[in-house]
């Protein structure tokens, strides 16, 4: 595997601020020893280590995904460095895009395909009761009148949209499933189903705040289609989510 195009994305935006960082540090610096007194040189050599620090895991964080590339192993602990430099520069990688004027749909596709990358060179494998499929709302068709978000067995596999495929896949491998309506009720399921790891079908948006926020818990995440729009009748490809559950369950 190689770093596709959409995974570069986000891998440029991590190094465009990494130098942004890097001339700040070095302005403060030269602030601090040639233009400031006693006091502010204080307030900048501790702006400096902290900034300095922030580059220090960025650098570690970056050069850890490109030894990933060449499927160099990683300690757990870079792993762990790497998980959070990606996370830490979240934001401001999504202001950043906006000064490059790259959407933040793209950036959030790319962080997604990154997520999901880093997660396949962890090799994480668990059991099938550790295992959470977490599908959106908007996937059961808009006029069924089953509430599958209570209870997914609810679902009477008619045809009509994919929750009974998915609900087919998740007896299949003996892995849990939920629907959730939001972030909101997503969080209170984990904290209910302590998974050890998740696969989240959901819009790019709500995917990538999703894992920032479960972090470091393992989610995959898998984009859902939107053919009449967001939020409507969405569905999710079968295959992708079938290849989740495999790769979570591997032994
Ligand atoms: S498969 Fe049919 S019964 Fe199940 S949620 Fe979709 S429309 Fe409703």
């Amino acid at each position: 595997m190689n770093l596709e195009t959409k995974k570069r994305t986000f891998v440029g935006l991590l190094l465009a601020a990494l130098a942004i960082l890097g001339i700040l540090v070095y302005y403060i610096w030269h602030l601090t020893f040639f233009k400031s007194t006693l006091y502010s040189q204080i307030i900048f050599v501790i702006l400096i280590v902290f900034l300095a620090g922030l580059a220090g895991i960025t650098l570690l964080g970056l050069f850890g995904i490109f030894l990933a590339v060449f499927k160099i192993p990683l300690f757990p602990s870079w792993q762990r460095v790497i998980r959070m430099s990606v996370n830490i520069f979240y934001p401001f990688i999504i202001q950043l895009g906006r000064v490059f004027k790259i959407t933040q749909d793209k950036i959030q596709r790319s962080f997604i395909e990154l997520n999901n990358y880093l997660l396949e060179i962890r090799y994480i494998r668990v059991h099938p009761k550790d295992l959470l499929l977490l599908l959106p709302h908007c996937l059961q068709q808009s006029d069924c009148s089953y509430r599958i978000n209570t209870d997914i067995t609810n679902c009477r596999k008619c045809g009509n949209c994919m929750i009974g495929s998915l609900m087919d896949l998740a007896e299949k491998y003996r892995v849990k499933v939920k629907v959730v309506t939001g972030g909101t009720l997503a969080r209170k399921e984990i904290e209910l189903l302590q998974p050890k790891a998740i696969i989240a079908v959901a819009c790019e948006r709500d995917l990538s705040s999703g894992i920032l926020e479960a972090s470091p818990l393992p989610v995959l995440g898998i984009s859902n289609e939107r053919p009449q729009g967001p939020c409507h009748n969405t569905c999710v490809n079968i295959k992708h989510v079938e290849e989740g559950i495999q790769f979570f369950l591997q032994r």
